[in-house]
C-alpha cells in the first residue's frame, strides 16, 4: 500500500514556523502582517473558502479583514475599493474571491491588484515572472503541490516524468511551470486529449486538477507512481472526494494525497507564507 501523504499535516509545521515569527514580530512592538479578503455576494463555497482563510490567520497571528461586498456591485466600485487597499501602507495581501458576479470583467480586477500585494500569484506580472523563472509570487496550490513533493524527498525531478491533468489559470499552468523549473519532464492532459489513460500511466508524477469526482483510477496509474489529488467534488452521496478514486488506487501507488487532507490545507497555508513574504519585503526596503 502506498504512502498517505497529509498536506494537513506539512501545513501543521509550517504553520508553528509562522506562528512563531508572528510572535517574534509581536513581541519586539513591529507591526504585523495582514491579508484583507474582498468577498463579493453570498456564494456559500466563496464564504465556506474565505472562512477558512480567516480562521488560518487568526490561528498564526496575522491581522486580517474580511471586505464584503454586495452581490450588485459594479466594476468602477470595486476597482475603487481595489484601489484604496493598493495605497494602504498597512496592508501586505490582497485577494479578491473568485467567482465575481457577472457584470464584473475579472481579470480587470485581478489585473488592478498592486503586484507587490497579489498573494494569490494571479496577476500577469506574477504569472509571466513565474515563466522567466524570476523571484514571485506563486499562485498557492501549486506551490504547495510543490512543497508536498519536496516533504517525500522530490526536490530535483530530474528524469522524472510528470503528468499534469487540467490547464486552468490556476493549477495547472503554473504548476507547469514550476515543475519544469524543477527539472521534470511535463505532459499536460484535458478536455481535448486523446488516449488520457495510457498517457496517465506512464507518469511517475500524476496531478490531477479536473473537478470530476474519482475520474482516475488504477487503469491510469503506474506502479509506484506519485499521484497528488487536487480535485474537491461531492460524490453521489454527497460524501467529499478527489478526482482520484483513492481506495482504487492506493495499493498500486508510492505515495498519494488524500482528499481532505490532501492539497486544500496547503493552499491557505501558502497563502500565508505568500504574504508573509509580502511584509518581508514591504519592511525591509
Ligand atoms: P477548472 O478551471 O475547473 O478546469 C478543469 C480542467 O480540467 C480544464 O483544464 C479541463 O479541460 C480539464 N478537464 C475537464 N474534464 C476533463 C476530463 N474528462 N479529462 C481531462 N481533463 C478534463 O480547474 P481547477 O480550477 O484547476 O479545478 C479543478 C478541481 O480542483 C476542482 O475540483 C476544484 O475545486 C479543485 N481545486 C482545489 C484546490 C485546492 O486547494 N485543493 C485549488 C483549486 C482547485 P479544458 O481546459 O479543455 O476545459
Amino acid at each position: 500500500m502506498g504512502i498517505v501523504v497529509y498536506g494537513s499535516e506539512i501545513a501543521k509545521k509550517i504553520k508553528l514556523e509562522m506562528i512563531e515569527k508572528v510572535k517574534n514580530l509581536k513581541d519586539n512592538g513591529k507591526r504585523l502582517p495582514k491579508l484583507v479578503v474582498v468577498l463579493v455576494g453570498e456564494n456559500p463555497a466563496s464564504i465556506s473558502y474565505v472562512k477558512g482563510k480567516e480562521k488560518a490567520c487568526t490561528e498564526i497571528g496575522m491581522e486580517n479583514e474580511l471586505i464584503k461586498l454586495p452581490e450588485t456591485i459594479s466594476q468602477e466600485e470595486l476597482l475603487e475599493v481595489v484601489k484604496t487597499l493598493n495605497k494602504d501602507d498597512e496592508v501586505d495581501g490582497i485577494l479578491v474571491q473568485l467567482p465575481l458576479p457577472k457584470q464584473i470583467d475579472e481579470h480587470a480586477i485581478l489585473h488592478a491588484i498592486d503586484p507587490s500585494k497579489d498573494v494569490d500569484g494571479f496577476h500577469p506580472h506574477s504569472l509571466g515572472k513565474l515563466m522567466l523563472q524570476e523571484e514571485t509570487f506563486i499562485s498557492c496550490t501549486p506551490k504547495g503541490i510543490i512543497r508536498i513533493l519536496e516533504e517525500i524527498g522530490m526536490k530535483d525531478l530530474s528524469g522524472k516524468h510528470a503528468v499534469v491533468i487540467g490547464r486552468s489559470n490556476i493549477v495547472g499552468r503554473p504548476l507547469v511551470q514550476l515543475l519544469i523549473n524543477h527539472n521534470a519532464t511535463v505532459t499536460v492532459c484535458h478536455s481535448k486529449t486523446e488516449n488520457i489513460e495510457s498517457i496517465a500511466s506512464q507518469a511517475d508524477i500524476l496531478i490531477v486538477s479536473v473537478g470530476k469526482p474519482r475520474l482516475v483510477n488504477h487503469n491510469w496509474v503506474k506502479d509506484g507512481a506519485v499521484v497528488i489529488d487536487v480535485g474537491i467534488n461531492r460524490d453521489e452521496n454527497n460524501k467529499l472526494c478527489g478526482d482520484v478514486d483513492f481506495d482504487d488506487v492506493v495499493d498500486k501507488v508510492s505515495y498519494i494525497t488524500p482528499v481532505p487532507k490532501g492539497v486544500g490545507p496547503m493552499t491557505i497555508t501558502m497563502l500565508l507564507e505568500n504574504t508573509i513574504h509580502s511584509y518581508n519585503i514591504r519592511e525591509n526596503k
